[in-house]
């Protein structure tokens, strides 16, 4: 009945996550919230981790894309399930070390990173550094070399896949801010001067096709390309990868029209194309990362709001204003993402209306979905806006000045804050 497997409807007619009711969760810690389940969570943990167990002999490891969401509790988490995290810039990196994350299983990504960032890698031990330009090559061999180490590194390549189109086949996509063609030769000359540079030291590659994709045999066409690019390599260099890494971007359900696969389908789909090529081409099977992000979260989330105006304009369209909005999920006004919201305290009740819901900020776009099927809402009603977990908090400014919600977990039906709330004295803190 509802989107997330982890939400429910109580003899109250509220509605439940992971068990605890979400009005009560509105009225003890304020709106707008984020809330979050630890227990699904830890569950989509485990798919992943059990899928590289079952269909590939847990040569692997699952290492978070923690730009879906980043604090503090949630490296704690991960690491607790024994994955790696992908970070993308010094404030990942930095957060996910403040809670004592292996540096080892962890890597760095960007198409831009900074020297600052690279410096923080090479100090702190970084697992992999994830190259993705000749001007980070070079500067990073530099770096390592003043500081008498050896980078260990992989490269970004493009696959050419575009996985967003109806057909998904090799299209050439070469148009992109990330990595190195193949096709161009660009990653084959990428490779011969990251082995001949002296402080770098190659260990593999690392792909990326997309996100929000529905289908696992864009996923398996990726791991063939990649194969074959290691095969290309080892031919031409004698070099042998010890590891790849296929990114992330399993799709994840945010309204009933979407359809994505279990975990365990994209998973078993990497790894048998993976391993059947290898076969073919007489390589050695590389170790095998993977990096979902929204996949482990974005279901295990909801936002809360509560509904102040209600403003029909008649024969347009009717508006329910919630106390949030762009601020705390732009994914409406970046790319008209669609979700799933309920009135929480009228959950058993039929949707029956149709309405734009609006944020508070001083932005005609500021929305959080237009024509949303709901239950009469009045103000003063709690707005849960579901599979928020992913791309949101991570995402969220002060524009306006507004504040930053907080952000709970719940555990078995029990609810502990994990963000606080910012407070006005956040907000003007480095104001001079
Ligand atoms: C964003 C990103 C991911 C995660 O994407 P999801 O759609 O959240 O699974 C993984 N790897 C790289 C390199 C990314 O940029």
């Amino acid at each position: 009945m509802f989107i997330s497997e982890n939400l429910g409807v109580n003899h109250l007619g509220n509605l439940t996550i992971c068990g605890a009711d979400v009005v009560d969760l509105a009225k003890k810690y304020g709106t707008p919230l984020y809330v979050l389940d630890e227990n699904l969570i830890i569950k989509n943990c485990n798919r992943f981790n059990d899928a590289i167990d079952k269909y590939y002999n847990g040569h692997g490891l699952v290492c978070y894309a923690s730009k879906a969401f980043s604090c503090r509790e949630i490296y704690r988490l991960i690491k607790g399930q024994d994955m790696g995290v992908d970070a993308v810039s010094l404030g990942e990196m930095y957060t996910a070390l403040s809670v004592g994350f292996p540096a080892k299983k962890m890597h760095l990504h960007g198409n831009n990173k900074t020297i600052e960032e690279l410096k923080f890698a090479l100090e702190n031990n970084i697992g992999r550094i994830v190259v993705d330009n000749f001007c980070e090559l070079k500067d990073l061999n530099r770096l390592a070399g003043q500081m008498n180490l050896c980078a260990k590194i992989i490269l970004r390549v493009k696959p050419g896949i575009d996985a967003h189109t109806h057909e998904f086949i090799k299209t050439g996509q070469i148009d992109s801010k990330f990595g190195f063609a193949i096709e161009t030769g660009e990653a084959m000359e990428a490779l011969k001067l990251a082995l001949k540079l002296e402080n770098i030291r190659l260990k593999g590659a690392h792909c990326h096709i997309g996100s929000q994709i529905f289908d696992s045999r864009p996923f398996a066409l990726a791991a063939q390309v990649m194969a074959k690019y290691s095969k290309d390599v080892k031919d031409k260099t004698g070099i042998e990868f010890d590891e790849l890494n296929l990114g992330g971007g399993f799709g994840v359900k945010y309204t009933q029209k979407d359809d994505p696969l279990e975990c365990e389908e994209y998973v078993k789909a990497i790894c048998l194309s993976l391993a059947q090529k290898c076969r073919e081409y007489g390589l050695k099977l590389p170790f095998l990362i993977i990096e979902p992000g929204r996949s482990l979260i974005a279901s295990a989330g909801i936002t809360l709001y509560t509904v102040g105006n209600i403003k029909t304009i008649p024969n347009v369209r009717k508006y329910v204003a919630v106390d949030g909005g762009m601020t705390d999920n732009p994914r409406y006004a970046l790319y008209k993402s669609e979700y799933e919201v309920i009135v929480a305290n009228k959950a058993n009740l039929e949707k029956s209306e149709v309405v734009t819901i609006a944020g508070k900020c001083c932005e005609s776009g500021d929305l959080i979905g237009e024509n949303i099927a709901l239950q009469v809402a009045q103000p003063g009603d709690i707005l849960a806006v579901c599979a928020t977990g992913a791309y949101n908090y991570s995402m969220a400014s002060n524009y306006n000045r507004n504040l930053k919600p907080a952000v709970v977990m719940v555990k078995d039906a029990k609810s502990r804050v994990i963000v606080q709330r910012e407070t006005l004295e956040d907000l003007i803190r480095n104001d001079l």
